[in-house]
Protein backbone atom coordinates (compact mmCIF):
# COMPACT_ATOMS: atom_id res chain seq x y z
CA UNK A 1 0.00 0.00 0.00
CA UNK A 2 1.46 3.41 -1.24
CA UNK A 3 1.55 6.50 1.87
CA UNK A 4 -1.46 7.88 -0.46
CA UNK A 5 -3.25 5.03 0.37
CA UNK A 6 -2.71 4.70 3.95
CA UNK A 7 -3.86 8.31 4.49
CA UNK A 8 -7.44 7.92 2.53
CA UNK A 9 -7.96 3.97 3.51
CA UNK A 10 -7.09 5.89 7.50
CA UNK A 11 -9.36 9.09 6.76
CA UNK A 12 -12.13 6.68 5.21
CA UNK A 13 -11.66 4.78 8.75
CA UNK A 14 -11.80 8.06 10.91
CA UNK A 15 -15.24 9.46 9.01
CA UNK A 16 -17.10 5.50 9.02
CA UNK A 17 -15.55 5.46 12.84
CA UNK A 18 -16.92 9.21 13.67
CA UNK A 19 -20.30 8.66 12.18
CA UNK A 20 -20.58 5.48 14.37
CA UNK A 21 -19.33 7.07 17.58
CA UNK A 22 -21.39 10.68 16.85
CA UNK A 23 -25.10 8.55 16.63
CA UNK A 24 -24.24 6.72 20.25
CA UNK A 25 -22.14 9.02 22.47
CA UNK A 26 -19.25 11.03 22.38
CA UNK A 27 -15.95 8.59 21.80
CA UNK A 28 -12.90 9.77 22.83
CA UNK A 29 -10.72 10.58 19.49
CA UNK A 30 -7.42 8.36 18.72
CA UNK A 31 -4.45 8.90 16.83
CA UNK A 32 -5.04 5.14 14.73
CA UNK A 33 -1.77 2.95 15.09
CA UNK A 34 -0.32 -0.55 15.28
CA UNK A 35 2.39 -1.03 16.77
CA UNK A 36 4.65 -4.15 17.96
CA UNK A 37 7.30 -5.92 18.39
CA UNK A 38 10.57 -5.55 15.48
CA UNK A 39 9.58 -8.64 13.87
CA UNK A 40 6.57 -7.17 12.62
CA UNK A 41 8.22 -5.45 10.28
CA UNK A 42 10.23 -7.98 9.24
CA UNK A 43 8.19 -10.85 8.09
CA UNK A 44 5.73 -11.26 5.10
CA UNK A 45 5.75 -15.21 5.10
CA UNK A 46 6.29 -14.52 0.95
CA UNK A 47 3.46 -11.93 0.66
CA UNK A 48 3.73 -8.49 0.01
CA UNK A 49 3.01 -6.83 3.11
CA UNK A 50 4.10 -7.10 6.62
CA UNK A 51 1.96 -8.09 10.13
CA UNK A 52 1.63 -4.42 10.82
CA UNK A 53 1.14 -3.12 7.35
CA UNK A 54 -1.68 -5.92 7.61
CA UNK A 55 -3.46 -4.76 10.67
CA UNK A 56 -2.83 -1.50 10.08
CA UNK A 57 -4.69 -1.71 6.79
CA UNK A 58 -7.80 -3.68 7.88
CA UNK A 59 -7.99 -1.46 11.12
CA UNK A 60 -8.06 1.54 8.44
CA UNK A 61 -10.62 0.17 6.77
CA UNK A 62 -13.20 -0.27 10.03
CA UNK A 63 -12.47 -3.74 10.97
CA UNK A 64 -12.48 -4.68 14.44
CA UNK A 65 -9.17 -4.04 16.30
CA UNK A 66 -8.48 -7.35 17.35
CA UNK A 67 -9.47 -9.32 14.17
CA UNK A 68 -6.76 -6.48 12.04
CA UNK A 69 -4.13 -7.54 14.73
CA UNK A 70 -4.38 -11.48 14.59
CA UNK A 71 -4.24 -11.44 11.07
CA UNK A 72 -0.95 -9.39 11.21
CA UNK A 73 0.10 -11.64 13.62
CA UNK A 74 -1.07 -14.65 11.74
CA UNK A 75 1.46 -13.79 8.71
CA UNK A 76 4.54 -14.20 11.24
CA UNK A 77 3.24 -17.26 12.73
CA UNK A 78 2.61 -18.92 9.28
CA UNK A 79 6.51 -17.66 8.34
CA UNK A 80 9.24 -20.43 8.90
CA UNK A 81 11.64 -17.42 8.44
CA UNK A 82 10.86 -16.73 12.51
CA UNK A 83 12.75 -19.13 14.97
CA UNK A 84 10.77 -17.81 17.70
CA UNK A 85 7.01 -17.60 16.71
CA UNK A 86 4.04 -20.43 15.17
CA UNK A 87 5.45 -22.96 12.57
CA UNK A 88 8.97 -23.40 12.47
CA UNK A 89 9.62 -22.09 16.03
CA UNK A 90 12.51 -23.30 18.23
CA UNK A 91 11.13 -26.73 20.06
CA UNK A 92 11.25 -27.37 23.71
CA UNK A 93 13.93 -29.63 25.36
CA UNK A 94 12.23 -32.98 23.53
CA UNK A 95 12.42 -31.54 20.11
CA UNK A 96 8.66 -30.48 20.33
CA UNK A 97 7.27 -27.49 18.87
CA UNK A 98 4.96 -25.56 22.02
CA UNK A 99 3.40 -22.50 21.15
CA UNK A 100 2.12 -20.03 23.68
CA UNK A 101 -0.40 -16.92 22.82
CA UNK A 102 -3.21 -14.48 24.39
CA UNK A 103 -5.77 -12.11 22.82
CA UNK A 104 -7.34 -9.39 24.58
CA UNK A 105 -10.34 -7.40 22.92
CA UNK A 106 -10.26 -3.90 25.19
CA UNK A 107 -14.05 -2.94 24.18
CA UNK A 108 -15.54 -5.98 25.09
CA UNK A 109 -13.09 -6.48 28.02
CA UNK A 110 -12.42 -10.33 26.43
CA UNK A 111 -9.44 -12.47 26.58
CA UNK A 112 -8.71 -15.96 25.41
CA UNK A 113 -4.96 -17.71 25.98
CA UNK A 114 -3.04 -21.11 24.97
CA UNK A 115 -0.39 -22.26 26.72
CA UNK A 116 2.18 -25.24 25.39
CA UNK A 117 -0.48 -25.85 22.28
CA UNK A 118 1.31 -28.35 20.14
CA UNK A 119 0.02 -28.80 16.72
CA UNK A 120 -1.52 -25.75 15.37
CA UNK A 121 0.31 -23.27 13.57
CA UNK A 122 -1.54 -20.05 14.48
CA UNK A 123 -2.12 -20.31 17.93
CA UNK A 124 -3.40 -16.68 17.95
CA UNK A 125 -6.31 -17.97 16.35
CA UNK A 126 -6.84 -20.81 19.15
CA UNK A 127 -6.64 -18.13 21.86
CA UNK A 128 -9.39 -16.08 19.98
CA UNK A 129 -11.59 -19.24 20.15
CA UNK A 130 -11.38 -19.91 23.36
CA UNK A 131 -12.28 -16.17 23.59
CA UNK A 132 -14.77 -16.60 21.72
CA UNK A 133 -16.33 -19.78 22.42
CA UNK A 134 -15.39 -20.72 25.97
CA UNK A 135 -16.26 -19.39 29.73
CA UNK A 136 -12.71 -19.61 30.21
CA UNK A 137 -9.49 -17.46 29.22
CA UNK A 138 -6.39 -20.22 29.33
CA UNK A 139 -6.41 -23.68 28.05
CA UNK A 140 -3.42 -25.64 28.38
CA UNK A 141 -1.13 -28.72 26.28
CA UNK A 142 -3.31 -31.35 25.15
CA UNK A 143 -6.59 -29.50 26.34
CA UNK A 144 -5.98 -26.66 24.25
CA UNK A 145 -4.61 -29.21 21.40
CA UNK A 146 -8.00 -31.27 21.90
CA UNK A 147 -10.33 -28.08 22.13
CA UNK A 148 -8.27 -26.92 18.98
CA UNK A 149 -9.12 -30.01 17.02
CA UNK A 150 -12.59 -29.59 18.51
CA UNK A 151 -13.17 -26.00 17.44
CA UNK A 152 -11.69 -27.35 13.81
CA UNK A 153 -8.44 -26.70 13.89
CA UNK A 154 -5.99 -28.56 11.53
CA UNK A 155 -3.62 -30.59 13.90
CA UNK A 156 0.19 -31.42 12.76
CA UNK A 157 2.03 -34.12 13.81
CA UNK A 158 5.15 -31.93 13.80
CA UNK A 159 5.44 -27.93 13.42
CA UNK A 160 9.22 -27.96 13.23
CA UNK A 161 11.47 -27.00 9.85
CA UNK A 162 14.56 -28.38 8.85
CA UNK A 163 15.74 -25.38 10.26
CA UNK A 164 14.18 -25.75 13.72
CA UNK A 165 15.35 -28.93 13.93
CA UNK A 166 18.75 -28.68 12.95
CA UNK A 167 18.78 -26.20 15.78
CA UNK A 168 17.75 -28.59 18.36
CA UNK A 169 19.59 -31.62 17.10
CA UNK A 170 22.65 -28.96 17.62
CA UNK A 171 21.53 -28.10 20.92
CA UNK A 172 21.60 -31.94 21.73
CA UNK A 173 24.73 -32.59 20.76
CA UNK A 174 26.00 -30.26 22.83
CA UNK A 175 24.20 -30.31 25.92
CA UNK A 176 24.35 -34.05 26.07
CA UNK A 177 27.61 -35.61 24.87
CA UNK A 178 26.55 -38.89 26.63
CA UNK A 179 23.72 -39.71 24.22
CA UNK A 180 25.18 -37.60 21.16
CA UNK A 181 28.69 -38.14 21.28
CA UNK A 182 29.23 -36.57 17.99
CA UNK A 183 29.82 -33.40 20.08
CA UNK A 184 32.98 -34.36 20.91
CA UNK A 185 34.15 -33.85 17.16
CA UNK A 186 32.63 -30.41 17.26
CA UNK A 187 33.59 -26.79 18.64
CA UNK A 188 31.74 -25.75 21.43
CA UNK A 189 32.24 -22.30 20.73
CA UNK A 190 30.55 -22.81 16.78
CA UNK A 191 27.59 -20.86 16.57
CA UNK A 192 24.18 -24.41 17.30
CA UNK A 193 21.99 -23.82 13.93
CA UNK A 194 22.94 -20.53 13.72
CA UNK A 195 21.63 -19.24 17.31
CA UNK A 196 24.00 -18.21 19.81
CA UNK A 197 22.47 -19.04 23.09
CA UNK A 198 23.22 -16.08 25.48
CA UNK A 199 21.60 -13.99 22.69
CA UNK A 200 18.73 -15.90 21.10
CA UNK A 201 17.14 -17.76 23.39
CA UNK A 202 14.47 -15.76 22.91
CA UNK A 203 11.97 -14.59 20.39
CA UNK A 204 8.08 -13.32 20.54
CA UNK A 205 5.53 -11.48 18.47
CA UNK A 206 3.56 -8.72 19.94
CA UNK A 207 0.78 -6.57 18.13
CA UNK A 208 -1.67 -4.01 19.92
CA UNK A 209 -3.43 -1.03 18.28
CA UNK A 210 -5.53 1.44 18.64
CA UNK A 211 -8.29 2.63 16.14
CA UNK A 212 -10.00 6.54 15.68
CA UNK A 213 -12.44 5.38 18.29
CA UNK A 214 -9.98 4.49 20.94
CA UNK A 215 -10.74 0.87 20.67
CA UNK A 216 -7.55 -0.64 22.18
CA UNK A 217 -6.66 -4.62 21.21
CA UNK A 218 -3.60 -6.82 21.95
CA UNK A 219 -2.22 -10.26 20.88
CA UNK A 220 1.40 -11.43 22.19
CA UNK A 221 2.22 -14.64 20.29
CA UNK A 222 5.63 -17.24 20.64
CA UNK A 223 7.44 -20.37 20.90
CA UNK A 224 8.29 -19.15 23.85
CA UNK A 225 12.31 -20.04 25.39
CA UNK A 226 14.26 -22.13 22.65
CA UNK A 227 15.01 -25.79 24.05
CA UNK A 228 12.77 -25.24 26.98
CA UNK A 229 11.76 -28.00 29.58
CA UNK A 230 8.31 -29.31 28.19
CA UNK A 231 5.71 -27.56 29.74
CA UNK A 232 7.35 -24.68 30.26
CA UNK A 233 5.14 -21.84 29.96
CA UNK A 234 6.68 -18.24 29.76
CA UNK A 235 4.48 -14.60 30.18
CA UNK A 236 3.26 -14.53 26.80
CA UNK A 237 -0.43 -16.07 27.10
CA UNK A 238 -0.83 -14.73 30.56
CA UNK A 239 -2.86 -11.61 30.74
CA UNK A 240 -0.80 -8.89 32.98
CA UNK A 241 2.22 -10.50 32.04
CA UNK A 242 2.61 -11.29 28.37
CA UNK A 243 -0.35 -8.86 27.61
CA UNK A 244 -2.33 -6.62 28.96
CA UNK A 245 -5.34 -4.39 27.68
CA UNK A 246 -7.80 -2.34 29.27
CA UNK A 247 -10.03 -0.85 26.86
CA UNK A 248 -10.34 2.38 28.75
CA UNK A 249 -6.74 2.87 29.31
CA UNK A 250 -4.30 0.96 26.79
CA UNK A 251 -2.53 -2.09 26.16
CA UNK A 252 0.97 -2.79 27.16
CA UNK A 253 3.12 -6.71 25.69
CA UNK A 254 6.43 -7.99 26.28
CA UNK A 255 8.98 -9.78 24.59
CA UNK A 256 12.03 -10.74 26.29
CA UNK A 257 12.93 -12.80 29.83
CA UNK A 258 9.19 -13.82 30.21
CA UNK A 259 10.29 -15.52 33.98
CA UNK A 260 11.04 -11.93 34.63
CA UNK A 261 7.68 -10.61 33.46
CA UNK A 262 5.86 -13.51 35.13
CA UNK A 263 6.98 -12.36 38.80
CA UNK A 264 5.92 -8.90 38.34
CA UNK A 265 2.93 -9.07 36.13
CA UNK A 266 4.83 -6.36 34.77
CA UNK A 267 1.95 -5.63 31.84
CA UNK A 268 -0.60 -4.63 33.92
CA UNK A 269 1.84 -2.54 36.27
CA UNK A 270 2.07 -0.70 33.43
CA UNK A 271 -1.34 0.00 31.86
CA UNK A 272 -2.23 0.31 35.79
CA UNK A 273 0.59 3.24 35.43
CA UNK A 274 -1.48 4.76 32.71
CA UNK A 275 -4.52 4.41 33.99
CA UNK A 276 -2.87 6.50 37.19
CA UNK A 277 -1.40 9.62 35.03
CA UNK A 278 1.29 8.65 33.09
CA UNK A 279 2.88 8.54 30.19
CA UNK A 280 3.48 5.04 27.69
CA UNK A 281 6.99 5.99 28.36
CA UNK A 282 6.51 6.70 32.24
CA UNK A 283 4.31 3.91 32.97
CA UNK A 284 6.80 1.42 31.24
CA UNK A 285 9.84 2.79 33.28
CA UNK A 286 8.10 2.21 35.97
CA UNK A 287 7.32 -1.55 35.39
CA UNK A 288 10.78 -1.72 34.08
CA UNK A 289 12.12 -0.40 37.62
CA UNK A 290 10.49 -2.92 39.34
CA UNK A 291 11.80 -6.00 37.69
CA UNK A 292 15.18 -4.26 38.38
CA UNK A 293 14.39 -4.40 41.93
CA UNK A 294 12.76 -8.21 42.14
CA UNK A 295 15.76 -9.00 39.96
CA UNK A 296 18.13 -9.99 43.68
CA UNK A 297 19.22 -14.06 42.56
CA UNK A 298 22.90 -13.62 41.72
CA UNK A 299 22.81 -16.18 38.58
CA UNK A 300 20.38 -13.31 37.24
CA UNK A 301 22.89 -10.05 38.01
CA UNK A 302 25.61 -8.39 36.32
CA UNK A 303 28.87 -7.65 38.32
CA UNK A 304 27.23 -4.21 38.88
CA UNK A 305 24.24 -6.04 40.32
CA UNK A 306 21.92 -4.67 37.33
CA UNK A 307 19.66 -7.79 35.22
CA UNK A 308 21.69 -9.83 33.24
CA UNK A 309 18.69 -10.41 30.63
CA UNK A 310 16.59 -7.84 28.77
CA UNK A 311 13.09 -7.06 28.64
CA UNK A 312 11.04 -5.37 26.36
CA UNK A 313 7.45 -3.42 26.48
CA UNK A 314 5.09 -2.36 23.56
CA UNK A 315 2.41 0.21 25.08
CA UNK A 316 -0.13 2.44 23.51
CA UNK A 317 -2.68 4.20 25.37
CA UNK A 318 -6.40 5.00 24.09
CA UNK A 319 -5.23 8.19 22.30
CA UNK A 320 -2.87 6.57 20.02
CA UNK A 321 0.23 7.53 22.25
CA UNK A 322 2.94 4.92 22.49
CA UNK A 323 6.38 3.87 23.29
CA UNK A 324 8.78 1.00 23.45
CA UNK A 325 10.91 0.62 26.39
CA UNK A 326 13.58 -1.80 27.58
CA UNK A 327 15.89 -2.80 30.64
CA UNK A 328 18.99 -2.35 27.49
CA UNK A 329 17.67 0.04 24.74
CA UNK A 330 21.10 -0.71 23.69
CA UNK A 331 20.89 -4.03 23.24
CA UNK A 332 19.54 -5.40 19.90
CA UNK A 333 18.01 -8.41 21.18
CA UNK A 334 16.29 -8.82 17.61
CA UNK A 335 20.29 -9.58 16.15
CA UNK A 336 18.44 -13.34 16.21
CA UNK A 337 16.62 -11.98 12.78
CA UNK A 338 20.05 -11.98 11.10
CA UNK A 339 20.35 -10.35 7.43
CA UNK A 340 17.08 -8.39 8.25
CA UNK A 341 19.17 -5.62 10.93
CA UNK A 342 22.42 -4.42 11.84
CA UNK A 343 20.94 -2.14 14.26
CA UNK A 344 22.62 -2.25 17.77
CA UNK A 345 19.70 -0.89 19.22
CA UNK A 346 16.15 -2.56 20.67
CA UNK A 347 13.52 -1.56 18.20
CA UNK A 348 9.95 -1.58 18.01
CA UNK A 349 7.75 -1.27 15.06
CA UNK A 350 5.06 1.25 14.17
CA UNK A 351 2.55 1.54 11.83
CA UNK A 352 0.12 4.88 11.74
CA UNK A 353 -1.05 7.28 8.78
CA UNK A 354 2.72 7.97 8.40
CA UNK A 355 3.48 4.47 7.35
CA UNK A 356 4.98 1.19 8.66
CA UNK A 357 8.74 2.04 10.42
CA UNK A 358 10.65 0.74 13.17
CA UNK A 359 11.73 3.27 15.97
CA UNK A 360 14.48 2.67 18.93
CA UNK A 361 13.41 2.09 22.13
CA UNK A 362 13.95 3.90 25.29
CA UNK A 363 16.39 1.90 27.80
CA UNK A 364 16.26 2.52 31.67
CA UNK A 365 20.14 1.42 31.91
CA UNK A 366 23.16 1.70 29.85
CA UNK A 367 25.00 -0.93 28.18
CA UNK A 368 23.93 -4.33 27.14
CA UNK A 369 23.06 -7.56 29.34
CA UNK A 370 26.66 -9.61 29.84
CA UNK A 371 27.40 -12.57 27.53
N1 LIG B 1 8.78 -13.80 26.65
C1 LIG B 1 8.84 -15.05 25.94
C2 LIG B 1 8.86 -16.17 26.92
O1 LIG B 1 9.48 -16.04 27.95
C3 LIG B 1 9.99 -15.18 25.04
C4 LIG B 1 10.42 -13.93 24.33
O2 LIG B 1 9.72 -12.96 24.30
O3 LIG B 1 11.50 -13.88 23.78
O4 LIG B 1 8.31 -17.21 26.62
Amino acid sequence: MQRREFLSAAAMGTVATLARSAAVIPQPVARPVVIGSVNGHFFKNGGQKTVIETAWEMMARGSDVLDALIAGVNIDELDPADPYVGFGGLPNAEGVVELDAAVMHGPSKRAGAVAALEGVRTPSLVAKAVMELTDNHLLVGTGAQHFARNAGFTIESDLNTDTSRQAWLDWKRRTDSANFPDAARRSLTEPAGGFAYSTHMYGTIHCSGVNTAGDVCGVTSTSGRAFKIPGRVGDSPILGAGLYVDGRVGAAGSTGRGEANLFSLASLLVVEGMRAGKSPKDAGMAALQRIRANTIAPRLRKDNGDPNFNILFFIVNTRGEHAGVALYGEDAGERGYAGQTNSEFARYSVCDESGPRIVNVEGLLPGTPQQ
